[in-house]
């Protein structure tokens, strides 16, 4: 039963911390009732830490925020990007070495170590220093010391030197590590994917300086890698340097002011600004001003220009994405569910190339930087002795579906499903020229749309006149986490898009709930003969109707007998088409179809005479 356990709920919970300990940000989240929460200090609603270390001249070194306002003034003291080091030697991270404003030597072990302050610092106790940050950074949410347990996550191609460093990280940082585990993995449990027991899980991680592909296969709750590909060098800022190559080859500030760092940086953040604000909307200003230089321009950018600046970047995110799913040996149509990770994947043309080359809606449901720190939370909830699947809040306890032509019920969210949730499914038109569709949600375990719970109806409109079943309409099911459900439905030619949003547990309680799920039992059987009944009457319409419409092809393509033997079918199918009983309907289907064979071969034919004569084949 998806009801609360009391027992669960009052368990003693050995609190876990979940840290995303990320390139260019980090951030800690903690499973606080019955779900993961991100912590976020008081006025900071973001609760990002800059993973940016800042050594003063004297004093203790700055770290997240304040290191971070540091860097544009004395980009020489700061140090960013310090993962890209853990667990690595001098000799395999030299081209990374080069933008680091610090001299790097080694120790005799092979542990890279920066000079700075008249000592030298290993990526483990820069790391230390950023986890450090992270940790008062929750104690300072929750308003008490955080716990000093926590799940750390690492990049899925991290090798065992690299995971060590990260525990050593850890333990300067006086924190335990409950477990190292893969980012594309805690992105999975943010989304409760575990649940499904079996499958594959792609996740898409589009971060600031850095891209990777994770193909994923679960097995029974557990992750297991099959592959990753991806690029160190490659993420959100080259979007913004795409920007900044637009404003310079417009704006011409002249030689001077391209060689100002101050300069260069204002245009890089106005960049990113301007790019952040493209993901909402359809221009946005890119703007540079040196008031000193009476140097002032601005321009608006449109996500049309945008997307094509970036494209040349997308694609080389995509070929990743196809090397992984060869390496991993698998189809496109393998792979079950598509995650999205990282701030760059909130660009709406990444999401519509990534669920291109998927054929796969995306999870995206979750704020893209902050899944990953969700799920080691939940990840160390688990640990801990938690469960999940007992939690109400977790699962839609009634299937949520469409009313289809004929009053059955299509369901699209089945009952249990883990929430958030998204889910897409195509629907087409019943008859010809159709250039409308009624959509009816509803919610409940019953086959007839009449036996469930109204929850809303809208209306699309503008689809295009075509011939029956040709229109592609993609409802889109969306709950989220507070338990509201969008549906929208959108035409995929010309992209007329209604939608409706509903809350399905409103007024709904639990002995409902219990009564609904206990009539569906009771009405199993018959439930499902009458929503079989009205799918085949459907089938057996749509038939009727392309047959009469191909009637006279048929009087001149056919003889007599064969042409006789389907006027009758066509006759007794009429009879059959309100028969009360699913085998005659069947009986009458299966006939139709198979006297209509020799007519569908006759018009296969007249298409393949007129593509020989060289006739478009609308004009057939
Ligand atoms: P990382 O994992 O590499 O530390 P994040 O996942 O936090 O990085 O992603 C940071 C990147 O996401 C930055 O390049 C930032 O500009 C970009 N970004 C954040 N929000 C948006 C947005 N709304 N639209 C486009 N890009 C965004
Ligand atoms: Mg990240």
């Amino acid at each position: 039963m998806p009801f609360l356990e009391l027992d669960v709920l009052n368990a003693p919970e050995r609190t876990t911390l979940g840290i995303d300990l990320g390139t260019t940000y980090s951030l800690v989240a903690l499973w606080r009732d019955g779900r993961p929460l991100v912590l976020r200090p008081k006025g900071r609603p973001d609760g990002r830490i800059p993973s940016v270390i800042h050594f003063p001249k004297s004093g203790a070194p700055l770290v997240g925020w304040p290191a971070r306002d540091r860097a544009a003034s004395d980009p020489g003291a700061t140090l960013f990007s310090v993962k890209r080091f853990m667990g690595r030697g001098l000799a395999d991270a030299r081209t990374d070495l080069a933008s680091v404003p610090f001299a790097a030597s080694q120790t005799d072990n092979g542990v890279i170590q920066f000079a700075a302050q008249g000592r030298k610092w290993t990526p483990q106790e820069l790391s230390a220093l950023i986890l450090t940050e992270v940790w008062r950074t929750a104690s300072e949410a929750l308003g008490e010391d955080a716990p000093r347990r926590a799940v750390i996550t690492v990049p899925a191609y991290f090798d065992e030197a690299q995971r060590a460093a990260t525990r050593d990280a850890a333990r300067l940082a006086n924190l335990e590590v409950a477990r190292i585990v893969n980012e594309p993995t805690a992105a999975s449990l943010a989304y409760g994917l575990e649940q499904r027991r079996e499958g594959i899980v792609a996740v898409y991680d589009f971060g600031g300086g850095t891209f990777d592909v994770s193909i994923l296969a679960i097995e029974g709750g557990i992750f297991r890698v099959l592959a990753t590909a991806g690029d160190t060098h490659l993420g959100g800022d080259d979007l913004d340097r795409a920007l900044v190559a637009l404003a310079l080859a417009e704006a011409r500030p002249g030689a001077e002011l391209e060689q100002d760092p101050a300069f260069l940086q204002g245009l890089r953040l106005s960049a990113e600004r301007c790019k952040i604000e493209l993901s909402t909307r359809p221009e946005a200003e890119l703007h540079v001003a040196v008031p000193e230089k009476r140097f002032v321009w601005r321009r608006m950018i449109t996500r049309a220009e945008f997307e094509q600046a970036i494209q040349p970047f997308l694609e080389r995110t995509l070929q990743c994405c196809a090397r992984a799913r060869h390496d991993a040996g698998l189809a496109a149509r393998e792979i079950d569910e598509v995650v999205l990770v990282g701030g760059s994947t909130r660009i709406p043309r990444v999401r519509a190339e990534v669920e291109r080359l998927f054929g796969r809606t995306p999870h995206c449901e979750l704020n893209p930087d902050e899944v990953v720190a969700m799920g080691a939370a939940v990840q160390g909830h688990v640990l801990g002795g938690g469960t999940r699947e007992l939690l109400l809040l977790d699962v839609t306890p009634l299937a949520l579906g469409l009313e289809t032509m004929g009053g059955a019920v299509s369901k699209i969210v089945l009952r249990n499903a883990p929430i958030p949730c998204l889910v897409t499914e195509t629907f087409t038109t019943y008859a010809d020229d159709q250039t409308g569709i009624d959509f009816h949600v509803v919610q409940g375990e019953r086959e007839l749309a009449r036996d469930c719970r109204t929850l809303g109806r809208f209306k699309l409109r503008g689809i295009p006149p075509l011939p029956a079943g040709m229109a592609r309409v993609a409802v889109r099911f969306a709950l989220d986490a507070d338990g509201l459900l969008s549906v929208s439905a959108r035409e995929q030619s010309t992209g007329a898009e209604a939608s409706i949003e509903v809350q399905p547990m409103n007024g709904l309680t639990d002995a409902e709930v219990e009564r609904m799920l206990k009539e569906s039992y009771a009405h199993a059987r018959e439930d499902f003969d009458q929503s079989r009944l009205a799918n085949l009457r459907v089938e057996l319409g749509t038939m009727l109707r392309a047959i009469e419409k191909n009637l006279p092809a048929a009087r001149a393509g056919l003889d007599r007998e064969t042409l006789g033997e389907l006027e009758e079918a066509v006759r007794r199918a009429h009879a059959a088409e309100q028969a009360p009983d699913v085998a005659a309907v069947q009986v009458a289907r299966d006939e139709l179809e198979r006297a209509a064979l020799p007519l569908a071969a006759v018009l296969m034919d007249s298409v393949a005479k007129a593509a020989l004569a060289g006739r478009k084949l609308s004009e057939v």
